[in-house]
């Protein structure tokens, strides 16, 4: 057996084998799954954005007006009028001085944790940050110190064990809306840290943009905490419907990673399609508000569902909802059985979440009608 085929067979043995499902619609409440129909609760397209007649629109004009590809990286040939005219709508939509597309968001994490530290600094990371941000923090060379999951308590004798001028630069990271567990970390208290012992404050916000806060615009918007972050992180593929990412910040700091940060450098610029869907998928947002509530109504009505059903799920109305189930193949057998009921959720397993908390993970969409939840 060749070394390839040895680790597939332990994969597999360990209930850990992964392949992609075949989806053959457009991303909307339901989808064509391996050719049947199904109800689609593992998407992060929140508002329904991505097949909405004028994203899709939007995203042919620009095609038509820009061509398909940007043809080179940002500091090449690559910066074209769109890219700068959704930065500008990105950083009045975040109330901050400026904004820089990335890619992706795994791309943006990588770049902007590389640039805001190197060897000879630390990165505080929550443990249940995402995998962008895990990789961001290798690949970066800091000193990366991880602390319990929203434990204030923690990332305090951490900042407090850390200090002292044997790092120059200090760097807390983490997700606003954990992607896992849609719960949310305690900003207010890491801004005063951060804030307190000197540190720059980085917040991924890919899970509560378009979901949380005034409009959709975050948990630090809701907190009232834009100043305290140095640097917020969206994405343009999760609630904005699309491809892409964007750093939001300071002007300082968008010039200083166009110098340093090495995705940006050297990576095709995202395309002109992709950023005219994510701006239409914005304005369709500045516009209707409402969008969000109805995420959360969608995500109220399916908590009570499947609490009704004896599930044990939070009451609430957050649109990420964890079906703990431990077992990996458990999780895949549960997985399969919702398939086989007409749902798709996909299961959840090591080493996207901790051993042993395989799960499903459960996604309202604004787009999904109270029977179909
Ligand atoms: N940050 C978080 C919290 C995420 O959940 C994800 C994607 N699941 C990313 C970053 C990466 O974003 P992208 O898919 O645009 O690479």
């Amino acid at each position: 057996m060749s070394d390839v085929a040895a680790r597939l067979a332990s994969l597999a043995e360990r209930g850990l084998q992964r392949s992609t499902r075949l989806v053959s619609s457009a991303q909307g409440p339901t989808v064509t799954l391996d050719g049947r129909e199904v109800t689609l609760l593992c998407s992060n397209n929140y508002l329904g954005l991505a097949e909405h007649p004028a994203v899709r629109a939007a995203a042919a004009a620009a095609a038509e007006r820009w061509g398909a590809g940007a043809g080179a990286s940002r500091l090449v040939s690559g910066t074209m009028s769109i890219h700068r005219e959704l930065e500008r709508e990105l950083a009045d939509f975040h109330g901050t001085q400026s904004c820089l597309l990335f890619g992706s968001g795994y791309l943006a994490n990588i770049g902007v944790i590389g640039a805001l530290a190197g060897r000879g600094d630390v990165v505080f990371s929550d443990a249940l940050n995402h995998a962008s941000i895990v990789d961001g923090c290798r690949l970066s060379r800091a000193d990366v110190v991880v602390y319990r999951h929203r434990d204030i308590e923690h990332l305090q004798q951490c900042l407090e064990q850390h200090g002292g001028g044997r790092h120059e630069r200090r760097l807390i990271v983490t997700d606003s809306v954990f992607s896992m567990d849609g719960d949310i970390a305690p900003l207010r208290e890491i801004g005063a840290l951060a804030a307190r012992h000197d540190a720059r404050l980085l917040v991924d916000e890919a899970h509560a943009i378009g979901a949380l806060g005034p409009g959709g615009r975050g948990v630090l918007a809701r907190e009232g905490l834009e100043r305290e972050a140095g640097a917020l992180l969206g994405t343009l593929g999760k609630a904005l419907g699309s491809y892409g990412a964007y750093v939001c910040g300071g002007q300082e700091l968008c010039d200083y990673l166009v110098n340093v940060a090495r995705p940006l450098i050297f990576s095709t610029a995202p395309p002109p399609p992709a950023l005219a869907a994510a701006a239409a998928a914005l304005r369709l947002l500045r516009d209707d508000p409402g969008l969000v509530g109805e995420l959360h109504n969608a995500a109220a009505t399916l908590r009570g569902a499947l609490a009704q059903e004896g599930f044990a799920v939070a009451a609430g109305d957050m649109h990420i909802i964890p079906l703990l189930v431990g077992d990996e193949r458990d999780a895949v057998r549960l997985c399969e059985a919702a398939l086989a009921r007409g749902v798709f959720a996909q299961a959840i397993r090591p080493p996207t979440v901790p051993q042993g908390t395989s799960r499903l993970r459960l996604t309202a969409m604004a787009s999904h009608s109270p029977r179909q939840m």
